[in-house]
């Protein structure tokens, strides 16, 4: 079974996708990688749809990434008494600590004593990403009287955001560690880090994640955006999580640093996802509108990993038409001829070590012989992600004898990962290129493939082989 597109799909399991038909749905529709959403959610909720990946993933043979999104230092208010509550401009509206009191009209908890701590009287708090808008009026160390300055319906457990305020908050909060240390129980492949603000962030997720899943900076915060480079060499991959940095910054700012981190992130050759609103009016519409089907093919002509649907998938009345759209959008925009010139026009030079070497030389010579495919054997993943770099107008299979390294290059473009047995010297290695490039329907008798691969083989980290061959 194979993708016919280079750039993959991350979707969210939630409410609305949690049985097993839905997320087998989801799957065959085109999903890549699934995001769990810790910000939502039991552990036992999560454990379930995981289990049921991973069944799927065995029926269909086809490694299937899984990403826990860990909540970060988001605040969010807690629960009302019955339901949502409007908040009419003018009116007061209380926040406190008293999370055991469901919260009225008048008020409603806000468990984040940091955060009392850090406010002053005049601050603005922006809730439900920036729809209701609160002005504080007086403080304390648990509480915060404000008035309301733009009003709005109120659900329980949305986000709570204070761009005049610096919170001295670490990267992982109590929670974030107990669900990053569950995940990586389950065997989670990516986790993904909110609000990351400095490069230290990451290193702090590495220290307890070591090899065990590889990270997902999002970038939400202003301050991140300043140390850009920093963060995307610490990462393992990117996500422009514009629904956050939409409000911790002006909306329109939004598109300029879409491309910005995109660009980052292909100079770096670190996979990068566009996240948040893509095909928002699918959470209740069976078709998107015409500006979020341009908002996707946007992220695609940019030459972005990968495009992430969150409510659309996770709570929304049509989540498998959501996807099966991003697919169309992605395979249409691939398929205009303008795609490849944008593609390459936005290309960088690859640096000058063997495995950029050897994946430049890969895209040239696939060119000119006019191959089927390229493969790289890799034990690490780098090789695959060193050609994914270079955007070659060609599939590239990520052969890998490491379940793990399979599950997480699905997130990359253009990369077909397959689960191999471990290959000792390139005469093997090129016979079950061959048949891997036949068998998975990327190629066919008579084709020409290109191959890298490393020596001494099993020693990660020495991409320096290059072979061609004919399959037989
Ligand atoms: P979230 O992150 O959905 O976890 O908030 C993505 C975003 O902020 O865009
Ligand atoms: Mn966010």
């Amino acid at each position: 079974m194979r993708r016919h597109r280079n750039a993959k799909i991350v979707a969210t399991l939630g409410p609305a996708s949690s049985e097993r038909a839905t997320i087998a749905a989801l799957f065959a529709a085109g999903v890549d990688v699934f995001r769990l959403n810790f910000s939502h959610g039991s552990h036992e909720d999560h454990r379930r749809r995981l289990q049921l990946i991973r069944e799927i993933e065995a029926e269909t043979g086809r490694p299937i990434g899984v990403l826990l999104d860990l909540q970060g230092p988001k605040l969010r208010i807690a629960t009302f008494v019955a339901g949502p509550v409007r908040l009419e401009e003018g009116t007061p509206f209380r926040l406190d600590l008293d999370a055991a009191t469901p919260g009225t009209s008048a008020r409603v908890a806000l468990p984040h004593p940091e955060i009392f701590a850090a406010l002053q009287p005049g601050a603005c708090l922006l809730l439900d990403d920036g729809r209701i808008r609160l002005k504080v009026l007086r403080c304390g160390p648990d509480f915060a009287d404000t008035v309301v300055e733009v009003g709005g319906l109120l659900s329980e457990r949305k986000g709570v955001n204070v761009p005049d305020v610096v919170l001295p908050v670490s990267a992982m909060t109590a929670k974030d560690r107990r669900d990053l240390a569950f995940g990586l129980e389950l065997g989670v492949d990516w986790v993904a880090l909110s609000f990351v603000q400095r490069p230290e962030d990451i290193r702090e997720v590495r220290a307890i994640a070591g090899s065990r899943a590889a990270i997902v900076a999002k970038l939400e915060k202003p301050a991140a955006i300043h140390l850009l480079a920093e963060i995307v060499a610490e990462a393992d991959a990117v996500m422009v999580a514009r629904g956050d940095l939409g409000v911790e910054l002006p909306a329109e700012q939004v598109p300029a640093l879409q491309k910005r981190i995109v660009r980052a992130c292909r100079r770096a050759g670190k996979p990068v996802i566009v996240a948040t609103q893509m095909l928002e009016s699918m959470v209740t519409s069976p078709v998107p509108t015409r500006a979020e089907a341009s908002d996707v093919a946007t992220a695609i002509y940019d030459g972005a990993d990968a495009v992430m649907l969150s409510a659309e998938s996770a709570s929304g009345a049509w989540p498998v038409e959501a996807v099966r759209t991003m697919d169309l959008i992605i395979g249409r925009t691939e398929h205009d001829p303008y795609y490849r010139d944008a593609i390459a026009a936005s290309h960088s030079a690859p640096r000058a070590e063997f495995s950029d070497a050897i994946g430049y030389a890969m895209r040239h010579v696939a060119g000119l012989l006019d191959a089927a495919a390229t493969v790289a054997y890799t034990t690490s993943g780098h090789s695959a992600l060193r050609m994914a770099r270079e955007r070659p107008g060609l599939p590239i299979l990520g052969m890998t004898p490491s379940r793990a390294i399979a599950r997480r290059l699905a997130l990359a473009w253009g990369v077909h990962p397959v689960l191999c047995h471990e290959v000792l010297d390139a005469g093997e290695v090129g016979a079950l290129a061959c048949r891997t490039v036949s068998e998975e329907g990327f190629g066919r008798s008579g084709q020409t493939i290109v191959i890298s691969a490393g020596m001494p083989f099993g020693t990660p980290g020495t991409t320096n082989l290059l072979q061609l061959a004919q399959i037989a």
